[in-house]
């Protein structure tokens, strides 16, 4: 199928030929024409399906075949809202919004927290067509008064799972109290859990209904690998692949806010261009950090999870996971970075003896085994030992879950049945035996996106730095 047979206009078509696109995605080719027929729309899909042109296409095309809906005072109102869970994802959802509609005689805006209400105050008073919010600062402005929904025709929530996730349904429920009840409506959602069926129940009106594969670790663009090696030997192995591989344009993932500046630190002293974005940072930081790395000029990117969320940037040859996250579902996401709408990747993880058990529980949600490569001269040293690791007031990994306090051995009453000694690989004679008894100290911990959450009783996550996943995570309707 081409994009040329999906009913879209002219200047969409010219827009789209100059990205390079000729064919839609799976869910293009079904929400596209769904969209254009007016009707809602409930679709399984998360970031890198295209998602994003799925909706933005047929939307620049309803709205830009009828007229601008002028306020009491002349000026154009809004007619779309898009809401999303992040700043980042907000602003490049609008960047396609202005990629896709150059051609078109529409405006746009993206509204989000972390910078001046008033040059949005300003901007909002000029009139415009599209708007793309997060939740927090829509209600805002709403209630002071300076934002008008009531002319909202269409109304798309992205990425409502991790709305959800990050504790939105309130605002959710009140934006939607604010605009008006007929219009259509589109819900995107990586996943179904019975949150999100209410929502999609409370909010749309016999929804077409469209679920693509969701893109996992299986995708076969994606080549992963482990590298095992020693726990202080992580950054100077980091600097050795990216040099040697010559590397650009490279995400690294770390668990902790702490971890990722010091990274991004010890690569700007080895001649490697570097900048950490994480929740402490403002947000001209993450904007220009995200700039400056899609660009070209920034040759690694090292971000935690959160801050990664909603990061789109095409064809990313490289994703590493600089630590493993102990939440299996975040590898997913975080080597879905790359090998993006078809584009091939590498997702290389740094595993030394202490994230073995993480690996375990990843092979064992991907249902396959990452291929293990060890680099000459960084290997674990004979005789290092697994230990545990601590995430903000908690140690988790050998022995099982406890809330921190003190040091110590992994003790503690958390997972049932401590796990045999980490390993690296199965070619490890020799090494890493024996859970270890040296316990870092809880307590302090790296801080930022760790938390105390999860801790005794032995559930099947290990605490970690958001709430846990819903139990329909992954599955479907
Ligand atoms: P999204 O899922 O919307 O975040 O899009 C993921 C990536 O796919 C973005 O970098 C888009 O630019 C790219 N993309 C969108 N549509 C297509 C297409 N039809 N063909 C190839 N790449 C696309």
């Amino acid at each position: 199928m081409m994009f040329t047979d999906l009913g879209l206009s002219e200047p969409l078509l010219r827009a789209v030929r100059e990205q390079g696109y000729d064919s839609p995605t799976p869910i293009q080719a079904q929400a596209i024409p769904a969209v254009l027929e007016g009707g809602d729309l409930l679709a399984g899909a998360q970031t890198g399906t295209g998602k994003t042109a799925g909706f933005t296409l047929p939307l620049l095309q309803r709205l830009s075949a009828t007229k601008p809906t002028r306020d009491a005072r002349g000026r154009i109102s809004i007619r779309a809202l898009i809401l999303t869970p992040t700043r980042e994802l907000a602003a490049q959802v609008e960047e396609s919004v202005r990629t896709y509609g150059k051609y078109l005689p529409l405006t746009s805006m993206v509204m989000f927290g972390g910078v001046g209400m008033q040059p949005q105050v300003d901007r909002l008073r000029k009139g415009v067509d599209i708007l793309v919010a997060t939740p927090g600062r829509l209600l805002d402005h709403h209630q002071q008064g300076t934002l008008d929904l009531s002319h909202v025709q269409v109304f798309v929530l992205d990425e409502a799972d991790r709305m959800l996730d990050m504790g939105f349904i309130h605002d959710i429920k009140k934006v939607l109290a604010i605009v008006p009840a007929k219009k259509q409506s589109l819900l995107f959602s990586a996943t179904f859990s019975d949150e999100i069926k209410a929502l999609a129940d409370r909010l749309l009106n016999q929804p077409a209904l469209i679920e693509v594969a969701r893109r996992n670790a299986t995708a076969e663009t994606i080549a992963q690998k482990v590298h095992p090696v020693g726990r202080d030997r992580k950054k100077e192995l980091l600097a050795h692949l990216i040099k040697s591989g010559d590397w650009h344009q490279v995400l690294v993932f770390t668990r902790m806010k702490h971890g990722a500046n010091r990274l991004a630190e010890y690569l700007n002293d080895h001649g490697i261009t570097a900048m950490a974005i994480h929740g402490n940072k403002s947000q001209g930081a993450r904007t220009k950090a995200l700039a400056d790395f899609k660009s070209g000029e920034l040759q690694v990117l090292v971000a935690t999870d959160i801050a990664a969320r909603g990061i789109d940037i095409d064809q990313l040859p490289h994703v590493v996971n600089f630590e493993m996250p102990n939440v299996p579902e975040d590898y997913v996401h975080r080597i879905g970075r790359t090998g993006r709408a078809g584009a091939s990747g590498e997702a290389i993880s740094l595993v030394c003896l202490d994230e073995e058990i993480f690996v375990k529980d990843i092979e064992r949600l991907i249902k396959r085994s990452i291929p293990r490569e060890a680099v000459p001269g960084f290997e674990a040293p004979a005789g290092e030992r697994a230990e545990p690791i601590v995430l903000g007031r908690m140690t988790i990994g050998i022995g099982g879950t406890r809330r921190g306090g003190g040091g110590g051995g992994g003790g503690g009453g958390g997972r049932p049945g401590a796990r045999p000694p980490a390993r690296h690989g199965a070619s490890a004679p020799g090494r890493g035996a024996g859970p270890s008894s040296h316990g870092r100290p809880g307590g302090g911990g790296d801080g930022g996106g760790g938390g105390a959450g999860g801790g005794a009783g032995g559930g099947a996550r290990r605490g970690g730095s958001r709430p846990p996943a819903k139990a329909a995570r992954g599955s479907s309707r």
